[in-house]
């Protein structure tokens, strides 16, 4: 059926645009990819300063089937820092992206190169305004979890109100019950986190608009939300995960196994990996935003070093420093890198568990590839997704926090890595792990959910 209609329209072009935000290019550029798979022209955006200090693997060659190109944020020499805070940049960014966004529609319609589908992060809802004025499509992507998306939406509908008071418990349709404990950080700090709450809220400013809404999760993992939502939006569609597709599905070659990074990989910890026993490594990382202190870091260092296990931890390159003195990057049982290709590591079958920050992209790539959860969260969605991880997929466990310090200690870490690597509930922990994969992995292969997701979207697109 597809290929029928296909056959009569020239390749549609799709414009991606990411917010400059790991967590965001990753999940757009391997959605891209599966565009280009199914026939599309995909051109792959962010702003100018970050895609001019994207790491490019592999051989920081560009990839031959997607073009990449920029817009202005207003920040072109320093990105965020620039702007001197997240919430002054996103006011430069609202001012200055939509008219840089015309811009480049215009340079590539000049080119004789025109857009017919902008595929906007939902983070960036002005892009659909410029969207609808070119008269192209419009498909918002939403790059964090459907359930916390859900959050947003009734705050901006008015059933959830800021401030929230600690007693109060937050019950949204087909969703558990939430304590406010469990809600993305906005909400405790809203005082100063403002501005981003707005922004968060704002995805939903024009949605009704939209002609796609494409969410980055699968339909088996939240059924009853996602059918809700769909009441709603009927064209809201579950197209993830989308973590590189090789993981999922073994025809893809190798060369396509490109992405992008801010921070240059130090692969070599997958060669670290070959002799260790299955099973037995500790993987941790904390994503590419969220910062420790120093007391905080100390802790994590010797809660893995009294593990006694091996373990592999990604510290980046500006948090080096928090290390406890003593604590050396490379020894019997660790070794610490400031980068990896954290999918392959995953896949690794070497790897035991994750300790992780549970950002949405983590989660699902630990989701996707059946690796257990040491949940660690600090702000932002986080706090849902490891309420999520713990309470509801059941495929992880939160690490206690010390009430007094609201740092997690090297014993509570500790006792989580004995509870996941030697006792009944991990063993059971990673049966649910191996259950979810084998759920997403079908969702994601021909057939399956999201698969056919993406391939009404893409038929939409063929048959303009
Ligand atoms: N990541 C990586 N190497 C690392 C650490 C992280 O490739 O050493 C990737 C990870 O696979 C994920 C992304 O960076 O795709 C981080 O996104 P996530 O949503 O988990 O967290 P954020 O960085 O947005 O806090």
């Amino acid at each position: 059926m597809e290929d029928k209609t296909r056959a009569r329209k020239v390749q549609p072009h799709c414009l991606v645009l990411s917010h400059p935000f790991q967590g965001h290019i990753n999940p757009m550029l391997q959605f891209s990819k599966l565009l280009v798979h199914e026939g599309l022209k995909v051109t792959l955006a962010s702003t100018r300063f970050y895609i001019n200090n994207l790491h490019i693997n592999i051989n920081n060659n560009l990839p031959p089937s997607i073009s990449l190109e920029s817009i202005s944020d207003g920040c072109d020499n320093g990105g965020i820092p620039e702007a001197g805070s997240y919430n002054a940049y996103l006011q430069r960014f609202w001012l200055v992206g939509p008219q840089s966004l015309v811009d480049l529609l215009e340079k590539l319609a000049k080119l004789g190169n025109p857009i017919d589908c902008i595929i906007y992060d939902s983070f960036l809802p002005w892009a659909l305004d410029v969207a609808k004025k070119f008269g192209v499509v419009g498909a918002s992507y939403f790059t964090q979890h459907v359930a916390v998306n859900n959050i947003y939406y009734h705050v901006q509908l008015g059933k959830v109100k800021v401030p929230l008071m600690e007693e109060d418990e937050i019950s949204l349709p087909s969703m558990p019950k939430l304590q406010l404990c469990d809600m993305p950080s906005f909400f405790f700090t809203f005082e100063e986190d403002g501005p981003v709450l707005d922004m968060l809220v704002g995805q939903f400013s024009n949605i009704d608009k939209a002609d796609w809404v494409l969410c980055n999760s699968i339909y088996e993992l939240d059924k009853e939300v996602v059918d809700w939502t769909t009441k709603i939006w009927p064209n809201f569609k579950t197209i993830g995960p989308n973590i590189p597709s090789k993981f999922l599905d073994k025809r893809v070659k190798d060369d396509e196994d490109y992405d992008f990074t801010q921070f240059k990989s130090e692969d070599y910890c997958i060669e670290w990996l070959q002799d260790k026993p299955k099973g037995s490594v500790i993987y941790v990382s904390f994503g590419s935003t969220v910062p420790f202190d120093e007391e905080q870091m100390r802790e994590i260092a010797y809660g893995l070093r009294n593990s006694n296990k091996y373990f592999l931890w990604v510290v980046r390159a500006s948090e080096e420093t928090k290390l406890p003195k003593d604590f050396e990057k490379k020894s019997e049982k660790g070794l610490i890198v400031t980068w990896c290709s954290q999918v392959k590591v995953l896949a690794h079958e070497a790897i035991a568990c994750f300790v992780t920050h549970c950002g949405w992209n983590s989660v699902l790539e630990t989701l996707s590839l059946g690796v257990p959860t040491i949940a660690i969260p600090k702000w932002s969605d986080q706090i849902t997704n490891a309420k999520y991880v713990e309470d509801v997929w059941k495929v992880g466990i939160r690490a206690p926090i010390d009430d007094e310090e609201k740092i997690v200690r090297g014993e509570a870490l500790n006792n989580c890595i004995k509870k996941m690597m030697e006792s009944e509930k991990g063993k059971e922990i990673k049966r649910n792990a191996i259950e979810w994969r084998t759920l997403i992995t079908r969702a994601a292969s021909e057939g399956g959910s999201s698969h056919k997701n993406v391939l009404e979207f893409v038929s939409s697109l063929f048959s303009l």
